[in-house]
């Protein structure tokens, strides 16, 4: 009689908070475990997740990123699965640090709903590790935690993110051990290269004004460089254009949130705003843009329950000198962080600014004297003219209405790629149909999964 197949069970895996400032990046220990899962004969049902959560989260150590596998396996393999990845997440932990937290959370079986709505509530709020901890239970999830409970937070929301919808890969080559301190040997040329072989395939590459490298990071972490784009099988294309002048010890695919805006689909209004909430406020211009210090231009959003200053910073490029363009009365949609600051007030920092209506720019000018035609003057504020040659005064309901034209237009405006957020969607990836289609990303799955998640690479 021939043998069942064996039952094979989905598994996943969630892991945050095992770096720091000063050393590691979750997203190394990831490709790590998944390298290793794979190569003892483990099935992943897709690439690696790395999952950006709320960008504004005070106790972030860089991008706020949680990392999740996914495999469908045999009940009897659990166990080794579990202590495979306890032990890698030990191995690479930065545990001298006081703030690493790094936890592991291991859940059999299907995403339920509260799961997938705490992973959604990651992406723009603050949630606390209680919340964490009944949702884990709930859900027959396993948590490990390795030294404090703050990293339950991510790991948890990393396994329940979606994203079936918009997504986006991204390729990562790591560094070895020995090169981690000394500058990366990437080559700039071959970046830029690289990057008009493959504008709209890939994307945020090189900034388009200062000619700045983005693929590199700066600090003392594993990541040589990462390119971010569409397709993983174009993706390996590209990197294969990158020259580099140090060993690459491992290269590793991951699917992901970055570059879709998945934090800011968040409409909120202005009295139920909270510190470091990721929002959108929709509303009308109050104060007339000020800049202050340092080129940032700040003004006032109205809603029906408040008004919010909204800071535009130098930074932000385009986004800043639109803003200085409002007029009070403007309609817009201002998106992005919530700053408190020292006397408790809110601040929104501008990430995406959508201009939806425009109203007229009024300026009133003192009419032309009757009799001698020379312009008068006002008598004060409120007050009526007077014509300082020949004496006549005349009723403030004379003065002339007069329109300026105005060079603003309708849209939606994004700061520059050098001041995106891992999460901020490019301006080349507006317009790309959601969802996408079921087939396409199964064919990528199938086709590229096994072929790409080992990718050989000569130094
Ligand atoms: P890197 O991007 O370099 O991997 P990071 O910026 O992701 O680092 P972490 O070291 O992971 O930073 O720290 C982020 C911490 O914030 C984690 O402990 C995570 O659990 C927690 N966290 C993430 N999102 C939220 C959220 N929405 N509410 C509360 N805590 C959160």
């Amino acid at each position: 009689m021939r043998e069942a197949p064996p039952v094979l069970t989905e598994f996943h895996i969630g892991i945050d908070d095992t770096d720091s400032r000063l050393a590691g990046c979750t997203t190394y220990t990831a490709a790590l475990l998944f390298q290793e899962l794979v190569s003892q004969g483990f099935k992943p049902l897709d690439f690696p997740w790395l999952v950006r959560l709320n960008p504004n989260i005070p106790w972030k150590t860089r991008g706020n990123g949680a990392l999740s596998l996914h495999l469908s396996m045999e009940d009897g393999r659990l166990e080794e699965v579990k202590k495979i990845a306890v032990a890698a997440v030990e191995r690479t932990s930065d545990l001298n640090q006081r703030a690493t937290d790094p936890a592991v959370v291991f859940l059999k079986g299907l995403i339920s709903n509260s799961l997938r709505e705490f992973s959604a509530r990651a992406l723009h709020d603050i949630l606390s590790v209680r919340e964490a901890r009944q949702i884990a239970k709930d859900a027959g999830a396993e948590a490990h935690l390795l030294k404090g409970s703050r990293g339950l937070v991510g790991a948890l929301a990393s396994v329940g993110a979606d994203l079936d919808h918009d997504h986006t890969f991204e390729i990562i080559a790591y560094r070895t051990h020995e090169y981690i301190r000394s500058v990366r040997k990437v080559s700039q040329n071959s970046v830029r290269l690289m990057n008009e072989m493959y504008q709209g395939s890939t994307f945020n590459n090189v900034d388009p004004e200062t000619g700045r490298i983005l693929i590199c990071p700066h600090g003392p972490d594993p990541v040589l460089f990462g390119i971010r784009g569409e397709n993983p099988v174009v993706l390996t294309e590209a990197f294969n254009q990158v020259d580099v002048g140090e060993p690459i010890e491992r290269v590793m695919i991951f699917k992901t949130n970055q570059g879709t805006d998945a934090h800011l689909n968040c409409p909120r209004t202005v009295q139920a705003l909270r510190p470091y909430q990721s929002a959108i406020i929709a509303g009308k211009v109050g104060d007339a843009p000020r800049r202050i210090r340092g080129g940032h231009v700040i003004f006032g959003t109205i809603d029906e329950t408040g008004t919010i200053d909204c800071a535009a910073y130098s930074t932000t490029g385009d986004v800043r000198d639109i803003a200085l363009q409002l007029i009070p009365g403007d309609s817009v949609a201002v998106s992005g962080g919530i700053r408190p600051r020292p006397l408790g007030e809110l601040t929104l920092n501008i990430e995406r600014l959508k201009v939806t209506r425009l109203v007229d720019a009024i300026r009133w000018e003192n009419p032309p004297c009757s009799k001698c035609g020379a312009r008068c003057e006002s008598m004060g504020k409120g007050q009526g003219f007077r014509c300082r040659r020949c004496k006549l005064r005349f009723p403030r309901t004379i003065r002339i209405r007069k329109l300026d034209g105005r060079t603003i237009r309708l849209g939606e405006y994004l700061p520059p790629p050098r001041a995106h957020r891992h999460l901020t969607k490019p301006a080349c990836r507006y317009g790309i149909s959601l969802p996408r289609s079921p087939e396409k990303h199964n064919l990528a799955t199938k086709q590229t999964l096994e072929s790409l998640v080992l990718i050989p690479r000569a130094a």
